[in-house]
């Protein structure tokens, strides 16, 4: 199959910024979405957004981090729509930090979410996937897991993870699947500095006010790995403002 109309897909972080664009984007485009986040309130707004608008969503109130919330995800999708073709693990967060202030619940949470987080979604959806023979992984890095920045490294070790992961995925996939990397540089969206350190949180602030992208150009070149012919695997794409370094 290719194109996004009729496709079922599941999509964590949908309750706010990329997450929530990237919905839009593919309910416009006529796919079945099955979205997932914790703040319910947020979630049922893009859930009621997409419906008036004649689209077709349900929301899944989903911590990541708790793989039953996450294979609830998944069988939601079966459940509601009767298969499940495209898994987008994007939920985040950017809480850096100095090293020596010593954040470590910000330094858990950063793993929980992006590395548990996403094996949690690798083990609901993978043996969906085998079972239809079909199915795609989209995993949301960052350029973060390219360059390393002060004061990020934990954030983007754990983004660097999330790459690694989606590469050794890829290589077991075989025929039937396929697994993608998209990487956004810095996005427009209130997930910047939220929870970082006063200080970090404003230097962040000021950077995305100045030279963000919208969560949009995400949203498309997701909608463009998902979009393409049965066979056709898009790898990786990193998307970037033109004057971020
Ligand atoms: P937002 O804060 O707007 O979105 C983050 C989303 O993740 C929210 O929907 C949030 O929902 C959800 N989320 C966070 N933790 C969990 C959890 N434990 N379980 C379920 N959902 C969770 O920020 P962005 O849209 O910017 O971030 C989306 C992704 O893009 C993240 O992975 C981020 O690292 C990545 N990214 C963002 C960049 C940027 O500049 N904005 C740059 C590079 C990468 P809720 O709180 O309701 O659970």
């Amino acid at each position: 199959m290719s194109g996004i109309k009729g496709k079922v897909i599941a999509l964590t972080g949908a309750s706010s910024g990329i997450g929530e664009a990237t919905a839009a984007y593919l309910a416009q485009r006529g796919a079945s979405l099955v979205l997932g986040a914790r703040r319910k309130d947020r979630l049922d707004t893009v859930v009621e957004r997409i419906t008036a608008q004649g689209g077709s969503a349900i929301g899944i109130v989903v911590d990541v981090t708790r793989r039953e919330d996450v294979k609830r995800l998944t069988d939601a999708a079966v459940d509601h729509f009767g298969r499940l073709d495209v898994l987008v693990s994007n939920a985040g967060t950017m809480a850096v930090s100095p090293f020596d202030e010593l954040r470590q619940d910000d330094w858990d949470a950063m793993v929980a979410t992006h590395i548990t987080g996403l094996l949690n979604g690798i083990g609901a959806a993978l043996p969906i996937f085998r079972q239809q023979r079909s199915g795609q992984f989209v995993n949301v890095a960052s350029t973060a897991a390219y360059v390393v920045k002060s004061p990020q490294g934990v954030y983007a070790a754990t983004k660097t993870a999330v790459k690694v992961l989606t590469e050794g995925l890829r290589l077991e996939s075989g025929p039937d699947l396929r697994v993608t990397l998209v990487s956004p540089g810095i996005t427009d969206t209130e997930g910047v500095g939220k929870g970082a350190s006063p200080e970090t949180a404003a230097t962040m602030i000021q950077l995305r006010d100045e030279i963000a992208m919208p969560p949009s150009a995400i949203a498309s070149a997701i909608g463009y790995a998902i979009e393409q012919p049965d066979g056709i695997d898009v790898s990786e794409i990193v998307v970037r403002p033109t004057v971020q370094a």
